[in-house]
């Protein structure tokens, strides 16, 4: 197991995803390739973000100026600029937030100003991978 594994690994054959858990579910599961209630929104964001060569991402949040949590995606900041550029390509306009007593090398990007990340799913799967 490896030391940054935060998650249990579905154990899936390819892109036959089991959609039995997605009653009453609208998150496009079968066009993703995970299910949503399966698998949980971190493991997809995580997972879509390392398809496309991203070292790590996590759910989080950020703060609005007036201190309300809002949602976005915690990545490498030496990784930062490029996701924002395939975001915008998409349309998305992100700001990063940085954590005051965050780790150094991580920063959390707020969406459209905070759009879920899950939400996002579909764009991190046509969002363009890190050369
Ligand atoms: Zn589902």
């Amino acid at each position: 197991m490896s030391f940054d594994r935060r998650f249990e690994l579905p154990n899936f054959d390819d892109m036959d995803v089991d959609l039995t858990a997605c009653e009453n579910c609208d998150f496009e599961c079968g066009t993703i390739g995970y299910c949503l209630d399966e698998c949980g929104e971190n493991y997809i964001i995580c997972t879509l973000f390392m398809d496309k060569g991203y070292n790590i991402a996590n759910k989080d949040w950020g703060r609005s100026s007036d201190g309300k949590l809002i949602p976005g995606v915690e990545i490498y900041k030496n990784q930062t600029q490029k996701f924002m550029k395939a975001m915008s390509k998409l349309g998305h306009t992100c700001t990063t937030y940085n954590h005051p007593l965050g780790k150094s090398y991580l920063n959390t990007v707020i969406i459209d100003g905070g759009v879920e990340p899950i939400d996002l799913a579909l764009d991190f799967l046509e969002m363009e991978a890190i050369k």
